[in-house]
């Protein structure tokens, strides 16, 4: 069976892909069994978008605090699936949060400009900021789009920042992430208008 959504703590999370355009030296997908012990999220085939509105039907929404497009792979791989999709549970409960964690990289991915679209379709978009240096992001997260790939995460951000509530910027703690580096990739992401938030190094 496959994991289309599952729960993790208060949100009930949803996995539409296994791809991605990164190949992160940390990424679960290579390095893990799956997300907070979900099991096995590779899927054996994308779901259909009948398919993931159906899955997301079986959980009680009074329960959770909000929905979260997430991994295994990147979820704006499938962009126009996520958007219906949101919209469907926008439609059903406009009072119901949604989030997006990606690597910002959706620009690049669908050839245009993106973040438009997540207005009023999402509450949050969280990004993988990883680093303040272009060189760094580039060993570490491998994206097939090579040097392109860290300015367009940031255009991303800033675009997305001025057309929703919340743009979040994440970066994993120490001591992956010094206490230095971490006060400059929150300047990168508060000039983005965005905030930073710090990851628990999970070890
Ligand atoms: S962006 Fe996310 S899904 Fe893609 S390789 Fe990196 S950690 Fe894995």
């Amino acid at each position: 069976m496959m994991n289309i959504t599952y729960n993790v703590r208060q949100a009930v999370y949803v996995n539409l892909t296994n791809r991605c355009p990164c190949a992160c030296t940390f990424c679960l997908r290579s390095n893990g069994p799956g997300v907070h012990g979900s099991g096995s999220l590779w899927l054996d085939r994308e779901p259909r978008l009948d398919e993931v509105i159906a899955d997301l039907g079986k959980w009680d929404y009074r329960t959770y605090r909000e929905v979260v497009f997430c991994g295994y792979g990147e979820p704006t791989e499938r962009l126009d699936t996520m958007l219906a999709v949101a919209a469907h549970l926008k439609k059903q409960d406009p009072a119901l949060r949604i989030r997006v964690n990606t690597n910002g990289l959706s620009d690049l991915i669908n050839g245009r400009r993106t973040a438009p679209l997540f207005a009023n379709a999402v509450d949050c978009v969280s990004i993988s900021l990883n680093t303040d240096d272009p060189a760094e992001y580039l060993a570490v997260c491998r994206p097939r789009f090579g040097e392109a790939a860290y300015p367009a995460m940031l255009a991303f951000a800033r675009e997305a920042a001025a057309v929703l509530p919340e743009v979040v910027m994440t970066v994993v703690g120490e001591p992956v992430t010094s206490l230095a580096k971490q006060a400059r990739c929150k300047a990168v992401a508060e000039s983005l208008g965005a905030r930073l938030r710090v990851r628990p190094y999970e070890g």
